[in-house]
C-alpha cells in the first residue's frame, strides 16, 4: 500500500511520496509541483481547483475562495455559485484534487495520506483537516506537524548534529520548533507558534497602505476589487523579495493609483507583524529551557520566509545566518513524505527515530481555592511535554453526598475555563459520603497522532470511565457520510482540460486588468484558442497552447511595467 504524504497550505499544496530514491514531490495536471489552494465554480457548476481557480479571484471573485485554511475548525460556510460549503469541504476538494494527480502518476488507486498542519492547529482544527481527508475519499494515517515535516525533511541529511529552530512563516500561519538531532534521533523539544499570522497580513498590510494611500473607499469596495487589490499587493511584496522597490499601477473600482514603495517603507509598515513573529520565537525558547546562543541552526519554511527582512531578524535575533537552501515551499511535502517512510518502515529510514511534543497543555476544570468559588483549568499534561505521554492527578469531592465526579476536558494555556477549548466531558459516580472524602485519579494519556485518553478512576471503588478523544469528527459521523455522497455528485472540471482551463482563466484576469487596444488583443487570443480547442479535428492543441502562453506571458510583464 502506497501512503502518499500532503502538504495541505493555505496558499499552495503539495503531494508526495517516499520513492526509490527518497521523498519525491508529484506533478499536477499542469506539471507543477504546487496547486493552489483555492477553489472555484464555474458557470456550469463544475469544481474549478489550482490554478485556474487562482486566477479566476479576480474575475469571478463571488465564485472562488482562497485562504480557507484559516477557518478550519470553524462553522463558516460560504456561498459558491449555488453551493454552500465548510472549510472541511472546501479543503476535501484540493485533497480530491491532489489525490487524482498521484493516482495518475502512480498509475493506483491512493487511499492512505499523511497529512500536515501548523503545530499550532488545536484539536478542533487538527479534526477537521482529517474530516477533509474523509471527505476527499482518504483515510489519514496521521497528521504531521508542519516544523517537524520540516525537520524531516532537513534534518536527515542536511542538518549535523545540534539544537536547531525551524522558522516557518507561511501564508496563514506561523510556527517555531526547537529540534535537537542526535544521531538518527530527532528529538522536537519545543513547539509554539500563531494561528493567524503568516505572509498574508503581509500582503493586506499593503493592500491597507495603497487603500489608505489612494483614498479608496474602504467601506464600499467591492469583493472583486479587493481581491484585485490582494493580488497587486502580493505582486508587490514578491517584487520587494528580490528589488529594492516595486512599482505599480493599476485601476481599482474606477480610481487609477500609481506609485512605488521601497524595502524600508515596507519593513516600517509591518514592524507589527514582526514583533508578534517574536512572541512565539521567545515561548519555544523558553520552554525548551534554552537561551538564543544555544541555538545551533536556524532554518526558514515557508514562502513568506523569503521575505528579506524576515533573514534579517531572524540573523540579527540569532546571530547567525539562517539556513534556506532547500526550497521553502516543498520542504513540508517532502518532510511529509519522509513520515511516510518512516510509517511504512521503509529500510533506508530503520534507524531514524522522531520524538514530538503535545503542543498544548490539557487539563480538567476544578475548584482549587478553599471557598469553592472559582472553576480554574488544572493542567494535567503541561505543553511541550514529549508524546506519547501520561500523566495524573487526583481531585475529591467538594459537597456533601456528592455522588457524581462531572470532568470537563479542556485544552489551552488560559486560567479561566471558558478561555481555553472545551474537548469533551466525562462522569463518574462516587459512593456518597462527607464532602473531600471521597476521591479519583484523573490519568490523561496523549500518543503521536494527538488521541487523548482520559483514564477516571474512583479511589474508593475502583471503578473505572474511560473515553478517547481521538481526533473525533467535528461534523458527526453521519453528517460526514452525507456530506462525502453529497460532495461526491459534484463534477470536478475534467482534469485533462486543467490546463486549457487554468491559461484561459489567465488570459480572462489580464482582460479583466487591461484596457482599450491590449483588451481588444487578450479578446482575439481567448476567442481564437476558444475556437481552436472546440474543434476536435484540431489535433495540435499542445503547440497552440504554447504560444497562447507565450504571448500572455509578454502581454504580462508589459501590463505590470508600463502601466
Ligand atoms: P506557503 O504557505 O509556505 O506556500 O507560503 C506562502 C506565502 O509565502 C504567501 O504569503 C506568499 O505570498 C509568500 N511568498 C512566496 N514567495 C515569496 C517571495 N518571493 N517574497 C515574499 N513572500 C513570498
Amino acid at each position: 500500500m502506497t501512503i502518499v504524504g500532503i502538504d495541505l497550505g493555505t496558499t499552495n499544496s503539495l503531494i508526495s511520496i517516499w520513492g526509490d530514491e527518497g521523498p519525491e514531490l508529484i506533478p499536477n495536471a499542469l506539471g507543477k509541483t504546487l496547486t493552489p489552494s483555492v477553489v472555484g465554480v464555474n458557470d456550469e457548476g463544475e469544481i474549478l481547483i489550482g490554478e485556474a481557480a487562482k486566477e479566476r479571484l479576480i474575475t469571478h471573485a463571488d465564485q472562488t475562495i482562497a485562504d480557507f485554511k484559516r477557518t478550519m475548525g470553524s462553522d463558516r460556510v460560504v456561498e459558491l455559485g449555488s453551493y454552500k460549503f465548510r472549510p472541511e469541504e472546501l479543503s476535501a476538494f484540493v485533497l480530491r484534487a491532489l489525490k487524482a494527480d498521484a493516482e495518475q502518476h502512480l498509475g493506483q488507486p491512493v487511499t492512505d495520506a499523511i497529512i500536515s498542519v501548523p503545530a499550532y492547529f488545536n484539536d478542533i482544527q487538527r479534526k477537521a483537516t482529517i474530516d477533509a481527508g474523509k471527505l476527499a475519499g482518504l483515510t489519514v494515517e496521521s497528521l504531521i506537524n508542519e516544523p517537524t515535516a520540516a525537520a524531516l525533511a532537513y534534518g536527515l541529511n542536511e542538518v549535523e548534529d545540534s539544537q536547531f529552530l525551524i522558522f516557518d512563516l507561511g501564508g496563514g500561519t506561523f510556527d517555531v520548533s526547537i529540534l535537537d538531532k542526535y544521531d538518527n534521533v530527532m528529538e522536537v523539544r519545543a513547539t509554539a507558534g500563531d494561528n493567524y499570522l503568516g505572509g498574508n497580513d503581509f500582503r493586506d498590510a499593503i493592500a491597507e497602505m495603497l487603500i489608505s494611500n489612494h483614498e479608496l473607499d474602504r467601506a464600499n469596495i467591492s469583493h472583486r476589487a479587493m481581491n484585485r487589490l490582494h493580488r497587486l499587493a502580493e505582486t508587490i511584496k514578491e517584487q520587494l523579495s528580490s528589488n529594492g522597490e516595486a512599482r505599480y499601477a493599476a485601476t481599482i473600482d474606477e480610481v487609477e493609483i500609481e506609485g512605488s514603495l521601497n524595502r524600508d517603507e515596507f519593513e516600517e509598515l509591518t514592524s507589527p507583524l514582526r514583533r508578534r513573529l517574536r512572541i512565539p520565537m521567545e515561548r519555544a525558547i523558553n520552554d525548551a529551557i534554552l537561551t538564543p546562543e544555544k541555538i545551533e541552526n536556524v532554518i526558514l519554511v515557508g514562502g513568506a520566509s523569503r521575505m528579506p527582512m524576515i533573514r534579517r531578524m531572524v540573523g540579527r535575533l540569532f546571530h547567525k545566518l539562517p539556513l534556506s537552501h532547500l526550497n521553502p515551499d516543498e520542504l513540508i511535502a517532502l518532510g511529509a513524505a519522509v513520515q511516510t517512510g518512516l510509517k511504512s518502515r521503509n529500510a533506508a529510514l530503520e534507524d531514524v527515530v522522531m520524538t514530538d511534543v503535545c503542543p498544548y497543555t490539557l487539563g480538567t476544570s476544578a475548584v482549587v481555592d478553599d471557598n469553592f468559588q472559582n472553576l480554574v483549568i488544572v493542567p494535567i499534561i503541561e505543553r511541550n511535554s514529549v508524546v506519547p505521554i501520561s500523566q495524573s492527578q487526583s481531585f475529591y469531592t467538594i459537597r456533601n453526598k456528592q455522588t457524581q465526579i462531572h470532568l470537563d476536558i479542556y485544552q489551552g494555556e488560559n486560567m479561566r475555563p471558558a478561555d481555553n477549548i472545551l474537548l469533551g466531558d466525562l462522569n463518574i459516580d462516587v459512593p456518597p459520603a462527607p464532602a473531600g472524602d471521597e476521591g479519583i485519579d484523573v490519568r490523561f494519556t496523549y500518543d503521536i497522532n494527538g488521541a487523548l485518553e482520559v483514564e477516571v478512576t474512583s479511589l474508593s471503588t475502583k471503578k473505572q470511565v474511560r473515553k478517547i478523544f481521538k481526533n473525533q469528527a467535528n461534523l458527526s459521523e453521519e453528517d460526514l457520510q452525507q456530506r462525502f455522497k453529497a460532495l461526491s455528485d459534484i463534477k470536478l472540471h475534467p482534469r485533462d482540460q486543467a490546463e486549457n482551463a487554468a491559461l484561459l482563466a489567465r488570459a480572462e484576469r489580464i482582460y479583466a486588468e487591461s484596457l482599450r487596444h491590449q483588451r481588444d488583443y487578450v479578446r482575439t487570443l481567448i476567442l481564437d484558442f476558444e475556437q481552436f480547442i472546440s474543434d476536435p479535428k484540431n489535433r495540435d492543441v499542445a503547440s497552440i497552447r504554447d504560444a497562447f502562453s507565450e504571448a500572455l506571458e509578454e502581454l504580462e510583464g508589459s501590463l505590470f511595467d508600463s502601466e
